[in-house]
């Protein structure tokens, strides 16, 4: 099933495998085995159309592609065009609905104010210093949040949503989930601050076909690690983007994951909710958020008189779900380290990378970022080899 003269195998068809399959087939001239134990690839950037209304749904959630990093826009684009899109997201808090990230049109809703951008800093100062110990540094996401906009707009828009998420209490959490979002003192509304944002102009499908569309690329679905684990030839480079516990059978017991699970339902209505994704920010609610897939694509018209909406829940991980978000505790980065430690001992041939493989909340710029880094690695190693 391997063949034995292969030089790169990579596992697991997203978009770090993805980009590490196109690099070696375009840039070194190399045959590369894909084998994906999905029965698509795309990983969890996947989309397909649902056939009754013609919308095409994000699998996994929604997912927009955002980036600051030069290297990173130039080369997806090689791949696709991409819309003028640019994410907004609202969140529901008590009924009423506010622009997320917090910035000024949220203080001023929630405060009943009319502060101008120039006074919004001292008021956000003062408020953290009522909630805050302005000499000690953050330790933990609730404070880190309290420090960035105060206890009451912590309370309304972050506490209820982040148990929601990681079903920790926001002082077990690091700071650094919380620093993925902006605070703003004007009223851009944007989600993100990256000057290139976009959707795939015909769909994730689409640009996923033209990533592993080079003749030298063979992608095999339905195929997982343990299919091939004990056939891979010594000298083969293995470029691993499945699970790092599950590579190890779970040896030294198991990294802690989230995962999700979304309710899909098709209502007989043009638009359900007015925007692409609507957060909930109370713990009553239990879904963290809905997405309705149609309003990604504004530049594909009404799209028909029904439209598809999709809740997504959290949940904790267990064996056999798919796994999301790496839980970065103190005690999983301990155990991540002792894998790593073990990948490095015994199995040089193998880098494992990605979101699964790297145990990294990566959005998918880094993640292309990340492989394009891990390509130019293995460029110098197989020009030393002279293959
Ligand atoms: N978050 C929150 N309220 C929101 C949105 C996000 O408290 O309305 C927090 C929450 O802790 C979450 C983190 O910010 O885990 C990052 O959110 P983001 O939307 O970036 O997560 P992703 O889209 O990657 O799932």
């Amino acid at each position: 099933m391997i063949p034995s003269d292969l030089k790169y195998l990579v596992v697991g068809a997203g978009l770090w495998g993805g980009v590490l399959a196109e690099r070696i087939a375009s840039e070194l001239g190399v045959r590369v085995l894909v084998i994906e134990k999905r029965d698509h690839i795309g990983g969890n950037c996947h989309s397909a159309v649902d056939p009754a209304t013609g919308i095409e749904c994000h699998v996994y959630g929604t997912h927009i592609f955002h980036t600051s990093i030069p290297r990173v826009w130039d080369y997806i684009r090689k791949f696709t065009e991409f819309t003028s899109y640019r994410h907004k997201v609202l969140t529901e808090h008590k009924g009423r609905v506010y622009p997320m990230p917090i910035g000024l049109a949220t203080i001023n809703m929630f405060y009943g104010l009319n502060l101008r951008p120039g006074e919004v800093a001292d008021f956000i100062r003062r408020e953290a210093a009522k909630g805050a110990d302005a000499d000690k540094p953050p330790a933990n996401l609730e404070e880190k949040a309290v420090s960035l906009i105060g206890r009451p707009l912590y309370e309304a828009f972050i506490k209820g949503y982040t148990w929601k998420q990681w079903e920790k209490d926001p002082r077990e959490l690091p700071a650094g989930i919380i620093t993925r979002l902006p605070v703003r003192c004007n009223y851009n509304c944007d989600y993100f601050d990256d000057p290139w944002q976009g959707m795939p102009l015909r769909g994730y499908a689409a640009l996923f076909t033209a990533l592993f569309g080079h003749p030298l690329i063979e992608v095999r679905t339905g195929v997982s690690w343990v299919d091939v684990a004990g056939r891979v030839p010594p000298s083969c480079t293995v470029l691993y983007s499945g699970p790092l516990d599950e590579l190890f059978g779970y040896s030294l017991g198991g990294l802690e994951w989230r995962g999700l699970r979304f309710e899909r339902e098709t209502l007989p209505c043009p638009d359900a909710q007015g925007t692409s994704v609507l957060n909930q920010a109370d713990v009553e609610i239990p879904w963290t958020r809905s997405h309705e897939f149609k309003h990604l694509h504004p530049e594909r018209g009404p799209q028909g008189d029904s439209t598809v909406v999709a809740r997504e829940y959290s949940r904790t991980c267990t064996p056999g779900d798919e796994p999301y978000y790496p839980v970065n505790t103190p005690q999983n980065q301990a155990l991540l380290d002792k894998y790593r430690a073990r990948l490095a001992a015994e199995a040089p041939n193998i880098t494992a990378g990605g979101r699964l493989g790297g145990y990294r909340y990566l959005d998918m710029d880094k993640t292309i970022d990340d492989a394009l880094g891990v390509f130019e690695r293995l460029r110098a190693a197989h020009g030393e080899r002279g293959v």
